[in-house]
């Protein structure tokens, strides 16, 4: 499969150039094609969200061939990576493997799902990947290296709509506890940050947004029910954000002229 395969590969991350993560994603990548490329940024972008940089120039540095660092966002990445750095077109967009899951409202803050958006929004078909962790022991690679390359095979062979990205995210088990592959929606869990509160050494005080707390019970369907259950979670995702349903409730609110200009 690997040797002239034709695929070309962008990869990016949103824990820095030197992420473990990162390592293992290009691992997959290169199951899967070898015509790999990896443009990262230079420092840890987790929860950087869909931004931008746009107030200040951004700086590349080449660290091989086919290894760029930059000094910005994923979303930088991804951009500069297809536009400015690839001679040509990248086929696929491969983002992570992040550090943790990316799960429910997590899509919204995550560095490495905005990356996946960025590819898409660029006409690229793009697959944001994650590895559910327990900050307390060592996280399970190994998952993600070993289930990753047949269902982004999979995946590619299925095909996805314009404008749709698939986040990806592995559970926290050994592999013989995988139970298999869910196709999932997005849950939901949010219910507020806990908020640590100090002073610095100078004593000013600081408030410091710490873990999620009060995360309730995962949906049934959810991303977040089967990640817990042992399930690689693989959900489809939309960049039109539009509440199809309330359309209709709203024409109907502003219909019949109203505020119109006479
Ligand atoms: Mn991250």
């Amino acid at each position: 499969m690997a040797e002239g395969s034709g695929l070309r590969i962008l990869i990016t991350n949103d824990d820095s150039i030197h992420a473990p993560g990162l390592r293992v994603l290009e691992q997959i990548a290169r199951a899967l094609s070898d015509d790999v490329w990896v443009v990262a940024p230079e420092s840890d972008q987790s929860g950087a969200g869909h931004s931008l940089t746009l107030r200040r120039p951004l700086r590349l540095r080449r660290v091989s061939r086919r290894h760029v660092a930059v000094d910005g966002t994923p979303t930088d990445c991804v951009l500069l990576g297809l536009q400015h750095v690839l001679d040509r077109p990248a086929d696929l967009v491969l983002s992570g493997v992040n550090l943790g899951a990316n799960l429910g409202e997590d899509v919204t803050y995550s560095g490495t799902v905005a990356a996946a958006m960025e590819a898409t929004l660029l006409g690229v078909r793009a697959i944001a990947l994650s590895q559910a962790a327990d900050r307390r022991s060592r996280p399970r690679w190994s998952i993600a290296a070993r289930f990753a390359p047949a269902i982004i095979q999979r995946l590619l062979e299925a095909g996805w709509p314009e404008g749709v990205f698939i986040n990806v995210n592995f559970p926290d088990c050994t592999a013989a506890r995988v139970r298999g592959v869910a196709v999932t929606r997005q849950g939901r869990r949010k219910v507020g940050d806990h908020l640590v509160e100090g002073r610095d050494p100078r004593g000013e005080p600081y408030v410091w947004i710490g873990g999620l707390r009060g995360a309730e019970e995962a949906g049934s369907g959810t991303d977040l029910a089967a990640v817990q259950a042992g399930w690689v979670s693989v959900t489809p995702i939309q960049l039109d954000m539009t509440h199809h349903r309330s359309l209709e409730t709203l024409k109907r609110c502003f219909g019949a002229g109203y505020l119109e200009n006479r």
